[in-house]
């Protein structure tokens, strides 16, 4: 039988799970601070946290800047842990974006692609994966962007275990997005979903669930290969 096409294996996981949809905002500025509003940053998390926020105090810059740290701190307190330093990133965030940036960071991130990175990594907390999630969910640059918890879903399926060195393993599943998957907005938005639910549902970065798997068929990993590492299988 031949190996499907990436976007033939999305469709098996789409026809699994149903389609996806993001669940934090999608403006630059506005995925900055949903980013701070959850430690450990998680979708469950960081929603809490944006939901206290916007409710007691707003997101807009001077909001943020007019807020004491306390009552900052106070309001993140739901979305978990380190709350404080939380809300001093908060703060650092909104003085950057309204003094630097005019209060438009989105504007600064229209011009080369590795400017529009530089920008955003020098942000708190956001490197490669968070940058590459920024560019393409704002609708600034097609990347083929991985969700950062599970760049092993996709190296998985198509190579068998996966790299220790989680840039490596990062670099593999956005080189194979890059080369299979259309460079359009739709096409890698479902890409990054669809991934993102696989490994939170069943392809765990630990003991994935791989007799429950739709896509065990055509998985390297499933099929024993793993790279001269252990299997992990639950
Ligand atoms: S078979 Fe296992 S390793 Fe392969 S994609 Fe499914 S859950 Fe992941």
């Amino acid at each position: 039988m031949p190996k499907p096409s990436i976007p033939e294996i999305l469709d098996q996981l789409e026809a699994h799970y149903g389609p996806q949809q993001s669940s934090w905002p999608t403006d630059p500025y506005e995925f900055l601070v949903w980013w701070h509003c959850g430690y450990p940053a998680s979708d469950n998390a960081c929603a809490k946290g944006w939901v206290s926020l916007t409710k007691q105090i707003g997101i807009e810059p001077q909001q943020l800047l007019a807020a004491t740290p306390k009552k900052l701190g106070e309001t993140l307190r739901s979305g978990g842990m380190v709350p404080e330093l939380r809300a001093i990133r908060l703060k650092e965030i909104a003085a950057r974006v309204q003094d630097q940036f005019g209060g438009e960071l989105r504007a600064v991130l229209a011009g080369p692609i590795a400017q529009a990175r530089k920008i955003l990594k020098s942000f708190p907390n956001i490197a490669d994966p968070g940058a590459d999630r920024i560019l393409l969910f704002a609708g600034i640059a097609p990347i083929a962007a991985i969700p950062s918890n599970c760049p092993h879903v996709l190296v998985r399926i198509l190579h068998g275990r996966e790299r220790e060195n989680y840039g490596v393993t990062y670099r593999e599943a956005q080189e194979a997005i890059e080369a299979e998957v259309p460079r359009s907005f739709d096409a890698r938005t479902r890409a990054y979903l669809m991934l993102k639910r696989h490994g939170q549902e069943l392809c765990k970065r630990t003991k994935p669930k791989c007799p429950q798997c739709p896509v065990r068929t055509h998985c390297a990993y499933f099929a024993g290969t793993l790279r001269g590492r252990s299997a992990v299988r639950a």
